[in-house]
């Protein structure tokens, strides 16, 4: 493609493409960029108006790497992501794998740091009551320190023990919607090397998760697990912190999400827009601004001029 004389703004926009698709090789779409502003064309299909109509500012609104000219193709673009995302896509498969894992209290005692009897008892406290996880009747019955069964459910789901180092809530914050750090038993933990986003999780990994995160932040994610203690401090101190504003939308189907979206969009007119779902949740974030995009990866630097919106569709919770 030929290189074009820059325009105002070209710069700038530039910067922003590069924070945000840059180094995004772990997105869905990638090896494609947002083309500079004068070479840039409508991104719906069959359009050609980008071309015909030169007078149009083509900064905004940009749909993940596309500008779209009108509503029309914005909604034509619309529909193309929530055909993607509405789709099987990765569905959590805990309830099989679950299956196959070996038990905690056998882990533990395959490693030697409980006895049969310990075991024994603890499984029988558990039953009595009908309720409480293995660990922590452990925890209650011989004192097994919390960091030992995080050790063990690390063995147990092939996954690192991670430590509270670089934490920061205030930046760790920003990486998603609270409501989904609340409800998904995770926390985001740290930012290492500039491309490197840590999970932490409390019981056990979430694919799912980790790869909606892993999308919406264009980092790769490591998944692990933090002692309990640990883990409820990072989680209350991410909860506590400012995040990126949430709105929360409720639609009937598949076309209500796009309808909604083609709202957001043309009401915030974002220079950055990214779809991904988690489980139930439709998750979009809009940068507003280009400083937004400044940030490590696609992480906004700051609460400002970003925004979240979260569609449930149909009766989902
Ligand atoms: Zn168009």
């Amino acid at each position: 493609m030929p290189i074009l004389g820059k325009i105002g703004g070209t710069v700038e926009r530039e910067q922003a493409d590069a924070a945000l698709f840059g180094r995004d090789r772990y997105l869905p779409t990638s090896g494609k960029r947002v083309p500079n502003e004068a070479d840039r064309m409508c991104g719906a299909p069959g359009c050609g108006g980008g071309w015909t109509m030169p007078w149009k500012s083509r900064r905004r609104p940009i749909l993940e790497r596309e500008w779209a000219c009108s509503q029309k193709c914005l909604k034509a673009l619309v529909n193309s992501v929530v055909r993607r995302e509405t789709g099987e896509g990765i569905v959590a498969d805990e309830t099989t794998s679950h299956r196959h894992r070996v038990p905690l209290g056998l882990v533990l005692l395959a490693q030697g740091w409980i006895s049969h009897p310990q075991l024994r008892s603890a499984l029988d406290a558990q039953r009595a009551s009908g309720r409480g996880r293995i660990g922590d009747w452990l925890t209650q019955s011989c004192g097994l320190p919390e960091d030992r069964i995080a050790r063990g459910l690390g063995v147990q789901w092939s996954c690192p023990v991670l430590g509270m180092d670089g934490f920061s809530a205030a930046s760790m914050a920003l990486v998603m919607p609270k409501r989904m750090v609340a409800e998904f038993g995770m926390v985001p933990l740290r930012v290492a090397g500039s491309r490197l986003l840590y999970l932490a999780f409390e019981e056990r990994p979430n694919a799912a998760v980790a790869l909606g995160v892993e999308q919406m932040s264009g980092l790769k994610v490591e998944s692990g697990l933090l002692p309990g203690t640990k883990f409820e401090a990072a989680r209350s101190a991410v909860l506590a912190a400012e995040g990126v504003p949430v709105h929360m939308k409720l639609v009937a189907d598949r076309d209500g999400l796009a309808d909604g979206i083609v709202r957001a969009v043309e009401q915030s007119q974002p220079l950055a827009t990214r779809l991904v779902r988690v489980h139930q949740y439709y998750w979009l974030r809009m940068w507003l601004e280009s400083g937004a995009t400044q940030g490590i990866g696609n992480l906004p630097p700051g609460p400002e001029d970003v925004v979240d919106t979260l569609f449930l569709v149909g009766g989902q919770r």
